[in-house]
């Protein structure tokens, strides 16, 4: 037998069926998606859909060459006989900027749009962390808030009720002000650590030189301490920043959202500002962020567009689903309504009609394909969970009748007209 070859370290199949390390299914999958698509709908968001594939430059710039996303997780390559250097997308904002300001579909009106789809991370994959992994985002731009600030954290709010999660996810806010401020902060920050260099970790070092800012989102317990008695951006706001962030929680507490304010909390790529935010859970072990966002007013610029206010999240789909599939409620039903069998010469045909006779009134229905016999038949209608089974047998051809088979319920089995089938089955169904 020649050699199995497997999927790619990292990246998962969505089967029809749960498998041993992976329960997410790609009905469980599906039936997410079409409530997304709702979702966005009620909040009048509308879709829109970019490559998987960049220009690296596009991630360099946007997410910032000294994070970890771009600096050590990015699947990079070269095309055009190495003259173009392209990226498979890590995140989801910096596409959808590209694409906006590249077709200028903010010129008239300002913007609130959605995505979803797969993003790529060399990471070490464990549960909840994949090298392929889903992402669903918002990004309203155009709009400079508070008001959409917290419409978009009742949008995500509703999202969990849906689910059925809301009571595993905690909110965490902070306010990480304009650019002034952060680099007043940055510097205070910077001399801060630099007098406890030596209490610090080889990735804070790191980290210190290239992103001082992540050195709080540090999760060593050894620097908890020193973490937690750091300058404080909240500390740097300015008037403007104060009054975004407080009418940003006036406005949560108005609509009886429940946040703890993290004043650690700074979101791991380089364009946000002002608010930040993440629903966290306890449930999935270190992989505990499901959600996370903020503003970034400055990216649509910095990517050649029109000075924007913009803000939006992305949230991971297999740490959402596996929430809810431990924990929540997504209705992932594929049992067919019908199940129809054949037996005999000519039955193939007409049982094949009768089945699209059903699909066109409404009735899911699935049909046994093979030419086992009448037994083996019914134990695969059984097998599929089906509510009714159809049997077209040769020999009802001639006088024109077939036989329904109630596969769940209390009526039995009934030879009818072919014409009182959906009729019969209307009525099953109402008993
Ligand atoms: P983490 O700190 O867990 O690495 P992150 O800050 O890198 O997360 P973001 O870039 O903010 O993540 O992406 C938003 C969301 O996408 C995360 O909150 C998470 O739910 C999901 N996500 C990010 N990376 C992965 C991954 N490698 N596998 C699965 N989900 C991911
Ligand atoms: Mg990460």
């Amino acid at each position: 037998m020649a050699q199995k070859i497997q999927a790619v370290k990292g990246m998962n199949d969505l089967l029809p069926v749960e498998q041993k390390d992976f329960k997410l299914t790609a009905a469980f999958w599906q039936a997410f998606e079409d409530t997304v698509n709702r979702w966005t709908k009620r909040y009048g968001y509308r879709q829109i859909r970019t490559p998987i594939v960049e220009q690296t430059g596009l991630f360099v710039r946007s997410i910032g060459e000294e994070t970890d996303v771009v600096g050590k997780e990015m699947y990079t390559f070269a095309d055009n006989a190495g003259k173009t250097s392209l990226s498979l997308r890590p995140e989801g904002t910096a596409s959808c900027l590209r694409a906006v300001v590249e077709h200028d579909l903010t010129y008239n009106a300002p913007q609130k749009l959605w995505y979803m789809g797969p993003m790529f991370r060399a990471e070490q994959p464990q549960k909840g962390r994949y090298r392929q992994f889903h992402q669903v985002g918002i990004e309203a731009l155009g709009f400079e808030g508070p008001d959409i600030d917290a419409e978009i954290i009742a949008m995500c709010a509703d999202l969990w009720a849906e689910l059925g999660i809301s009571e595993h996810l905690t909110l965490e806010i902070n306010s990480l002000g304009n650019r002034e401020e952060r680099a007043a902060h940055r510097a205070a920050l910077v001399a801060y650590l630099t007098a406890h260099e030596n209490e610090l970790d080889e990735d804070s070092k790191r980290r210190l030189k290239t992103n001082p800012l992540r050195v709080l989102d540090s999760k060593n317990p050894a620097l908890q301490s020193i973490c937690n008695a750091a300058p404080r951006l909240l500390d740097y706001l300015g008037e403007a920043s104060q009054q975004h962030y407080a009418g940003f929680k006036a406005l949560l507490d108005g609509l009886g959202i429940q946040y703890v304010e993290n004043p650690r909390l700074v979101r791991g790529l380089d364009y946000y500002n002002q608010t930040v935010f993440e629903w966290t859970t306890d449930k999935l072990g270190s992989q505990a962020t499901v959600c996370g966002g903020g503003r970034y007013d400055g990216l649509m610029e910095e990517l050649g567009g029109r000075s924007t206010p913009s803000i939006g999240f992305a949230m991971g789909i297999e740490r959402l689903l596996l929430l809810v599939h431990e924990y929540g409620r997504l209705n992932a039903d594929v049992v067919p309504d019908v199940y129809v069998m054949q037996q005999g010469e000519g039955s193939t045909l007409a049982a094949m009609k009768y089945a699209r006779e059903l699909r066109a009134a409404g009735y899911d229905t699935a049909q046994y394909s093979g030419s086992q016999k009448l037994k083996a038949q019914i134990k695969r209608a059984d097998q599929s969970g089906a509510h009714f089974a159809l049997i077209v047998a040769e020999g009802e051809l001639s006088d024109g009748t077939v036989t329904l088979k109630d596969m769940r319920g209390t009526h039995g089995q009934v030879t009818v007209p072919a014409q009182d089938l959906i009729q019969t089955l209307q009525q099953w169904k109402s008993e």
